[in-house]
């Protein structure tokens, strides 16, 4: 039967395929796709894993010394028998037969199926066994990483098999961490459905720069969506439909094709400069994750980078940092990508919803019960660690020998911090220097971010050559609202008078000073507010590749000088949203310039 659930929309457009279900402890489990004649051999590694298992199990229960609690044994034998079980490896090797999973995707889906008839069970203990069974399964999991890797496995960085003939999947998990979603990039999806998750979370930035439709903060998808269900994800309205009737599958299909001709249209933009109606040209730069994702920066036609986020190189080590040559690499592979286009590195923003290891913010939040927003983060990590503060300074510095580097100070609050960072800056040359280390100079700018810094920003201006504003936390910051909390997301206002106001002073004191201001948070990829940002006298925006055709086309339809002259009634509006239509019907209607001089 079709029902809808309902999250929010973080990427646009529509996908339509099969749910795949995944844990999110299983996210890093690989998903690709093998050809007919790699079957059998796929089969074979589900089969030499459980083998494995089951000996090593035998292995345990035999050793197990005489004083062991009666119970171990016990344990051990309920799971060997679940690892022979027909409903755990027979059914597993049905999602290898007929769907050409590899083994461990096929394991982790059929491991889902099945979790979730314990769950339903009315019995405690045998709901219990659930927790046996994952761990079964884990062992299976690395039994089959110890063995022979499958020869269709997709090599690092390249993209898995993905074959005509499958049907299009759509991953439904109840979180994933930002690294995880990275993974992603690379993957067989063609859509996102969280439970939690707010629309400017990390998760939902990752899943956004992947321009494939997701949906977040569908709080209880994961739970009511089973392995299989057809499912079409409507990234407009942040619906997720399951089990679609024919006629709303025929209308969405249409949706779908109007939607991939309409961005084969805006793909014609790519080489046009971005200049307004009047004549002023607006510099759109993209923001990535990983060098890689250069190349999509440059064919969506962005004119540099705007953000390189360089704390996705810090995630998922288990706790072993990238050292300066490796960090020194991933920073030139980027630049010399660009060919001569500026790269803005920022320092590493690990953190609040970003940590370290592989936990999304939900778990963070339930975990260490605080809030990571307003804890060590960005900035305020990295003077914590001035060694490698240090080495990422000098690992940039080391990159700009290759290209246009510039470098981007996340979460300024205090004017120590900026003290501090230009001192440490200062020292990783001289080490450089003592190294023989090439570098040249670059500028540094300041993401302004909270509203501490957006408000005294002239003293801020002193120390820092440009400013990026990252509206993502501006507005988390000033609102006291979660950026990753789908409870609170319904408040998470880009139009709040007092987030508008803030935008619109820190856009006006730098370009008073001279200092060049760019936006780089979520808002400067979204048509929405492209006209108020050039009406504040914004020109430069950094956003995803993948949002760069659409806010061209809403710049080449600009006016300038007539929506800077709406600008003050939309600042001062109670509801700057409302204002802000209406002044663009009065911009079509050409009434603008007279109704200006009623007032
Ligand atoms: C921002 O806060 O707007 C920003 C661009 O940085 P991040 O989203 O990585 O915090
Ligand atoms: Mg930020």
């Amino acid at each position: 039967m079709s029902f809808q659930v309902f999250g929010l929309p973080v990427s646009r457009g529509v996908a339509i395929g099969r749910a795949v279900l995944v844990a999110s402890s299983r996210v890093d489990v690989a998903h690709y796709f093998i050809d007919e004649e790699r079957v059998e051999a796929e089969v074979m590694r589900l089969r030499s894993a459980r083998d494995a298992v089951a000996s090593e199990l035998s292995t345990l229960q035999r050793e197990l010394p005489a004083e062991a609690p009666a119970e171990l044994s016990a344990l051990l034998d309920v799971h060997l028998m679940l690892l022979h079980d027909e409903t755990l490896t027979g059914a597993t090797k049905h999602w290898i037969h007929e769907r050409h999973y590899n083994a461990e995707w096929a394991l982790s889906a059929q491991l889902e199926v099945l979790a979730r008839q314990f769950d339903e069970m009315e019995d405690e203990y045998l709901r219990e066994r659930k927790a046996d069974l994952e761990q079964v399964v884990e062992r299976l999991l690395r039994a089959m990483a110890r063995g022979p890797a499958s020869s269709f496995a997709p090599a690092p960085g390249g993209r898995p098999r993905d074959f005509a003939g499958e049907d299009p999947l759509v991953l439904v998990a109840n979180d994933i961490a930002p690294a995880d979603m990275l993974q992603f990039k690379r993957s067989v999806f063609t859509g996102f459905i969280t439970d939690v998750g707010g629309k400017t979370s990390h998760t939902a930035i990752v899943a956004r720069s992947m321009d494939i439709p997701a949906v977040v903060g569908a709080r209880e998808a994961s739970r009511i969506i089973r392995q299989d269900d057809w499912i079409v994800i409507d990234g407009d309205a942040g619906i997720v439909i399951v089990d679609p009737s024919p006629i709303v599958l025929e209308e969405y299909r249409f949706r779908q094709r109007q939607s991939d001709l309409g961005r084969e249209r805006l793909s014609r933009l790519r080489h046009t400069p971005a200049v307004t109606l009047d004549g002023e040209r607006v510099e759109l730069l993209a923001n990535i994750e990983m060098p890689g994702d250069a190349i999509a920066a440059l064919e969506a036609g962005a004119v540099g980078v705007g953000l390189f986020r360089s704390e996705f190189l810090f995630m998922n080590r288990q706790g072993e940092l990238p050292g300066e040559d490796e960090q020194f690499e991933a920073y030139r592979a980027a630049v010399e990508a660009m060919n001569g286009l500026p790269v803005t590195i920022r320092t590493v923003d690990i953190g609040a919803d970003k940590p370290l290891d592989r936990m999304s913010a939900n778990e963070l939040r339930h975990e260490h019960a605080l809030n990571p927003a307003l804890g060590l983060r960005a900035i305020r990590w990295s003077l914590s660690e001035p060694g490698m503060f240090r080495q990422q300074l000098r690992a940039i510095l080391r990159a700009s020998a290759f290209g246009k580097v510039r470098l981007l100070i996340p979460m300024v609050a205090h004017l120590s911090e900026a003290r501090l960072t230009l001192e440490t800056l200062t020292r990783a040359r001289q080490q450089l220097i003592e190294a023989g280390k090439a570098f040249t100079d670059i500028e540094v700018g300041a993401m302004i971010e909270v509203p501490a810094s957006a408000l005294t920003l002239p003293a801020f201006l002193r120390y820092f050559d440009f400013v990026s504003i990252g509206t993502n936390d501006l507005i988390q910051y000033t609102l006291a609202i979660d950026r990753a909390d789908e409870a609170v997301a319904h408040l998470y206002d880009p139009w709040h008078p007092a987030v508008l106001g803030l935008l619109a002073r820190v856009i006006a004191q730098a370009r008073a000073a001279g200092k060049h201001v760019s936006v780089c948070g979520e808002m400067a990829g979204d048509p929405e507010f492209t006209e108020l940002l050039l009406a504040m006298g914004l020109r430069s925006l950094s956003m995803h590749p993948s949002r760069i055709a659409s806010i061209k086309e809403r710049v080449l339809r600009t006016d300038a000088r007539r929506w800077a002259q709406q600008l003050e009634r939309i600042l001062a509006a109670d509801e700057p949203e409302a204002e802000c239509r209406r002044a663009a019907q009065l911009l079509l209607s050409g009434r603008a310039d007279s109704s200006q001089n009623e007032q």
